[in-house]
């Protein structure tokens, strides 16, 4: 056994530190180069999801875009910032001058993979002007499925839904199951008095139909008679496949209505969303801005329902 002098041993334990301290170096700066990594791609991949937001707006709103709006007034306001998007776009629309509104609402749900459908039942109510508000700062619209409702202050509801762009639809004239669905005369009755009311109104010659309760509802026998009532009538009739669920409780939390609503939409193409106009709802107005803001960033469009959408049905309890 050799010798180890106390020289001998200060030098190898000197040697020991310096290689326990040059390792935790190391493995401190490995960590922290991990972390700002980390971070980095975190504030990328944030950047890229609000950039294509933009993206997804800044091509929605050019689709609905009143025709008087022209695209140099856009060019402007935008500060230049489309030049590039103008020196892209085909010089056919000079040639032909045709403004973006000549395209049907088929060819403009022709042009999304995606399109969520944001449908309002039981208004109009004190809210309604608060959602068509909503709506418009996002430049997006949405179906009203409508009662009767008396009074001037609801014929202005009625008449800005359908001013703004929006989608009107009959949801019967009572809402009151045992009067609607008591028998074929009593529904026929009631489709034509919401129909004749909001025509008064409005001037439109409405045939957007959601029953009181969908076409699944339980509180009737006859929903068959009655669908073939809408059918040789011209009416066409609208259920939903994705539930916001803001009926289950009179005032559900607006963050569990835009849970509802996202992992509903979410794997759908076409995503009918049910929703309601109701003076006691006010959560669902809450839950509506973060609700669009998150479809939009999903690429989704938010469109109106028109003639050409596909109707979704329920089965016929
Ligand atoms: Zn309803």
């Amino acid at each position: 056994m050799s010798e180890i002098t106390p020289d001998r041993r200060a030098r190898i334990n000197r040697l020991k530190k310096i290689i326990v301290i040059s390792n935790f170096t190391i493995l401190f700066i490995a960590i922290l180069a991990s972390i700002i990594l980390l971070a980095r791609v975190v504030s990328l991949s944030h950047q890229v999801d609000t950039l294509e937001a933009a993206l997804v707006k800044e091509r929605q709103s050019g689709e609905q875009k009143d025709a008087d709006v022209t695209d140099h007034e856009n060019v402007s306001q935008n500060d230049g910032e489309n030049k590039a998007d103008e020196a892209q776009k085909p010089t056919e629309e000079e040639d032909t001058e045709q403004p973006e509104e000549t395209k049907t609402a088929a060819e403009i749900e022709a042009e999304y993979d995606r399109i969520a459908y944001l449908t309002f039942d039981d208004g109009p109510s004190e809210n309604t002007q608060a959602i068509l508000d909503i709506l418009d700062r996002y430049n997006v619209k949405a179906t009203f499925f409508v009662n009767g409702r008396d009074g001037s202050e609801n014929e202005k509801r009625y008449r800005a839904i359908a001013e703004r762009g929006n989608a009107l639809g009959l949801h019967s004239y009572t809402h009151i199951f045992s009067d609607v669905y008591k028998s074929l005369d009593s529904f026929s009755s009631d489709t034509e008095r919401i129909h004749d009311f909001l025509y008064d109104i409005t001037g439109q010659d409405i045939k957007l139909y959601r029953f009181p309760g969908g076409s699944s509802t339980t509180k009737t026998t006859n929903m068959e008679q009655y669908i073939e009532y809408l059918n040789g009538n011209g009416y066409t009739y609208f259920d939903w496949n994705v539930s916001s669920g803001d009926a289950v409780e009179v005032q559900l939390p607006a963050e569990d209505i835009v849970n509802n609503v996202m992992n509903g939409v979410n794997g759908k193409d076409r995503a009918i969303v049910l929703m309601h106009d109701s003076s006691l709802k006010d959560t669902t107005v809450e839950a509506l801005p973060v609700i669009i803001e998150k479809l939009l960033e999903g690429g989704y469009a938010v469109l109106p329902i028109a003639d050409s959408t596909p109707p979704v049905h329920h089965t016929v309890n």
